[in-house]
């Protein structure tokens, strides 16, 4: 750390994720000198961006702009359908799943900017590829769902390496092991450095300009229980463990404004067996996000939500919260012979529960028989006849007469062997965060922006309301992380 301190940094950027990295190299490109904060050691850095399935939302015209990032052949192009996803699109599902509370103008800068941002990332480095997450093959052809169609190679951990490989070959110095613990401020106010902890000590790190990068709070369980509710005090944490809301807590200290859902967050089926915290060498593989195809029960053997309700991309986000909202946090999902095809390759790292008869499975499940047995007959009685189930779109396949409804892909379970999971729900990422405006300037409770702070990715607010369409954390935070390295370098270098 001294080492550092001795040098002059213009910008401060605090974290070591996506949003961090981003914000570091466009920083660094517009001129000026970068200084990385990353609490992590040097072998846990890059945060939650770590962990991630490396999906970034994106609008595209078409498969051609596609093929901008993940270079095709003719023949391999023909076997794959994009469909198209238009910046009204991306709009429309921000705004459908966020309940319409997304911060317009904050979205219309992460959409409009969307691709563009993955084709800078792609100039410095980072190589894409398709996601096989909510792909689904149809004959030859790979169908994906609209918009969740690429992801960085090597998913999150490729991310990193490649975004560390950029900002190492720029020689931007990076600090682990350093954590921000406040923010300095000068006699009007003005952002002017940090004060900074590392082994050696407390030290103080002046710059014209700090970018707060730092995450989310959903590892700390103090402030989950204070602003989630009670229910997330013991929660499983699906990604780092360094994610505990201290950006939020210094930024707040020095009155920025608090935005957005502080008692919402991202929450997905997870094995209920799962670590307490992100493991690298598990990474995302605990997901448990076929459930479309299935039927779930809680511990008494009753379904508690539509199944089939949206594509996985607009209701994971959603059902982990749900499940945790049940006795004990657990749930189960039955498939039967029918559907067991489609479950995605991640199940593979746990041991179903297999049985040829509902009560059989519901005697090992520890659930009780003839509640499990009631609940799957008026399920399966409630199913259409005749209808064909389509699981690449949304086929309106739908239940009548039975509560919870299952709006798609409702098939009978009655194909034995049927195949249970146990699940719980897995936080990912909390919504609450400090406001900014399309410049990544953050703003202070009378929305004046507080000079030299800038914020982007998990800790900036206001994008994400009750649910979250898959792949916009990613795509947000690297695009507010090149804005905010831009204009936090144009304040620290005024022309
Ligand atoms: C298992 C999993 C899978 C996911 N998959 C996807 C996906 O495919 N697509 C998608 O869009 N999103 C996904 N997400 C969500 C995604 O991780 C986040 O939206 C995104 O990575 C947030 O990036 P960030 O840079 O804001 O935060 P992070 O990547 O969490 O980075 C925060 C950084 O700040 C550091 N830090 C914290 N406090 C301090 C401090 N006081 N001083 C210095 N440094 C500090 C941390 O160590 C960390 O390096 C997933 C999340 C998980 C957990």
């Amino acid at each position: 750390m001294s080492r550092l301190a001795n040098r002059l940094h213009d910008v401060i950027i605090v974290g070591g994720g996506n949003a961090a990295l981003t914000a570091a190299v466009a920083a660094h490109d517009a001129g000026a000198r970068v200084l990385v904060l990353e609490k992590a050691p040097e072998a846990l850095r890059g945060g939650n961006s770590r962990f991630t399935g490396g999906m970034f939302r994106t609008i595209y015209q078409g498969v051609a702009d596609i093929r901008r990032l993940v270079p095709l052949t003719d023949e391999e192009a023909a076997l794959v359908d994009v469909g198209r996803y238009s910046p009204d699109d991306f709009f429309q599902d921000l705004r459908r799943v966020t309940g319409g509370q997304a911060d317009p103008e904050l979205g219309r800068t992460m959409i409009d900017h969307s691709l563009p941002t993955l084709e800078w990332m792609r100039d410095m480095g980072v190589r894409w590829e398709f996601t096989d997450l909510w792909a689904v093959r149809d004959g030859d052809v790979l169908r994906f769902t609209p918009g969740a169609v690429v992801r960085s190679i090597e998913k999150g951990i490729g991310l990193i390496d490649m975004l560390y490989e950029t900002v190492e070959q720029r020689g931007i110095d990076v600090a682990y092991e350093t954590k921000m613990v406040r923010l300095l401020q000068d006699a009007r106010g003005r952002v002017v450095g940090v004060v900074a902890k590392d082994r050696e000590g407390i030290v103080e790190l002046p710059a014209a300009a700090v970018v707060l990068a730092s995450g989310g709070f959903q590892a700390n369980p103090e402030m989950r229980v204070q602003y989630l509710g009670p229910k997330w005090s013991t929660v499983k944490v699906r990604g780092t463990r360094f994610d505990t809301g201290d950006g939020h807590r210094a930024a707040l200290e020095i009155g920025a404004q608090p935005y957005g859902h502080w008692a919402g967050c991202h929450a997905t089926p997870i094995d209920a067996a799962g670590p307490p915290f992100g493991v690298l060498k598990i990474h995302n593989k605990t997901n448990r996000l076929s459930y479309l195809y299935c039927l779930m029960v809680n511990v008494e053997g009753r379904r508690f939500v539509d199944e089939g309700e949206d594509f996985g991309a607009y209701t994971y986000a959603k059902t982990g919260e749900a499940i945790l909202s049940q006795p004990q946090g657990i749930a189960v999902q039955i498939f039967d012979q029918k559907t067991v095809h489609l479950l995605e390759e991640r199940y593979q790292t746990a041991t179903p529960v297999v049985a040829d008869t509902v009560e059989d499975l519901a005697e090992r499940l520890h659930i009780d028989p003839a509640t499990l047995r009631r609940t799957v007959d008026e399920f399966n009685a409630a199913c259409p006849r005749g209808r064909r189930f389509d699981p690449a779109a949304r086929d309106g396949v739908a239940t009548s007469g039975v509560e919870p409804s299952k709006s798609n892909w409702a098939l009978p379970l009655d194909k034995p062997p049927y195949v249970a999971y146990s699940v719980t729900g897995g936080i990912t990422f909390t919504f609450g965060g400090v406001k900014i405006d399309r410049f990544a300037q953050v703003l202070d409770t009378e929305d004046q922006p507080i000079p030299g702070l800038y914020a982007t990715g998990e800790i900036a607010g206001g994008f994400f309301y009750f649910n979250y369409p898959g792949g916009a954390g990613l795509t947000r935070g690297a695009v507010f992380g090149r804005i905010a390295g831009l204009h936090a370098t144009g304040a620290a270098l005024p022309a």
